[in-house]
């Protein structure tokens, strides 16, 4: 058996801290494996019936008010964010949660929003105090926290947990759900590593802490080459995720047949109206901004293929069009 000297032990130790620091962590350190929940499907299957209305009751709910960088959520240097004279400063959004109620599968929530603690005691919040005080929340208003609005519709017991993907506007309301909880998202989200996650995996963590392991969603390669990859959630094509890196590696969008129609819920593969309008992508928020615009381009040409699919963006509303069902949050 090697012995190994103290000495070379502790250069080792030191090898990987400085290896660490350079290469950074996963967002988090939550089990994951892959779910028995989903199909993968080529996207003509999604297309094959996404006109027709569905059985899944959606409701959008406004977790929180807030204000953060514009230039985390647009790419200012784009030419078109240029020509409109776009600036940096505070950018007015909304922090939401869909909750999703399909007939036989029961209750699900998309995104779990922010936690109550950081509305009366931002002090108690799972979220460390350096990264609070990065994040502008002397400009949050939170107004409904996901368990609040569970606990005002105890009805239905919630099924899981779909996740767009991991940052802590999304995940933070977990921490109020009980353990065990199902939570599922694209593949290989949160595990890419990043010098931030440094900093963020400690509050990711215990987002997380006592529920399921995270289950990526079975995506494979879509056949039709129109996405990265496409899902049918519970296998009768009424709820479906596209595959949609770019924001962050695993983030996915979904597209749900509600009874009024189809709606898609693009999570932060598009924060803005601004955005959307103008195809321009997601700023320094995201890990991989080339990615994020085709991935954003894949969304707008769905939606332009589709008047009748029902857009709701990660962080802002678009408004009402006459005859085309575009409003968020209705
Ligand atoms: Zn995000
Ligand atoms: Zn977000």
């Amino acid at each position: 058996m090697t012995r190994i000297a103290p000495h070379s032990l502790a250069g080792s130790l030191a090898m990987l801290y400085v290896l660490t620091l350079a290469t950074g962590c996963a967002l988090t350190s939550h089990d994951r494996r892959r779910a028995e929940l989903g199909v993968a499907r080529p996207s003509s299957a999604l297309l094959a019936v996404i006109d027709q209305p569905g059985p899944v009751e959606l409701t959008t709910v406004v977790a929180a008010d807030w204000a953060v960088e514009r230039s985390g959520l647009i790419n200012l240097d784009h030419p078109r964010a240029k020509a409109a004279g776009l600036q940096d400063g505070d950018e007015p959004i909304q922090v939401y949660f869909h909750v999703l109620r399909h007939p036989q599968r029961g209750l699900f929530a998309v995104d779990a929003g922010l936690e109550r603690a950081l509305g009366d005691h931002p002090d108690q919040s799972h979220i460390s105090g350096m990264v609070r005080s990065k994040m502008n929340l002397e400009k949050l208003h939170l107004r409904t926290p996901l368990a609040d609005w569970l606990s005002s519709h105890p009805a239905e017991p919630l099924r899981g947990v779909f996740l767009t993907h991991l940052h802590l506007d999304h995940s933070g309301g977990l921490v109020d759900l009980p353990a065990g909880t199902q939570l599922y998202v694209g593949p290989g989200e949160g595990a890419e590593r990043a010098l931030l996650n440094l900093f963020v995996q400690s509050s990711t963590d215990r987002a997380l802490e006592g529920k399921a392991p995270l289950e990526e969603l079975p995506f494979l390669p879509d056949a039709d080459g129109r996405f990265e990859g496409v899902v049918d959630v519970f296998g009768d094509g009424s709820v479906w995720a596209l595959l949609v890196p770019g924001h962050t590696q695993g983030s996915i969008a979904l597209v749900v047949r509600t009874r009024q129609g189809p709606v898609l819920l693009t999570g932060d593969a598009c924060h803005t109206r601004w955005g959307w309008e103008h195809d321009v992508e997601p700023g320094s928020f995201s890990s991989d901004r080339p990615r994020s615009a085709e991935s954003l381009a894949r969304l707008r040409r769905l939606a332009a293929e589709h008047p009748a699919l029902e857009v709701r963006l990660g962080h802002q509303r678009l408004p009402v069009v006459k005859g085309a069902r575009t409003a968020a949050g209705r």
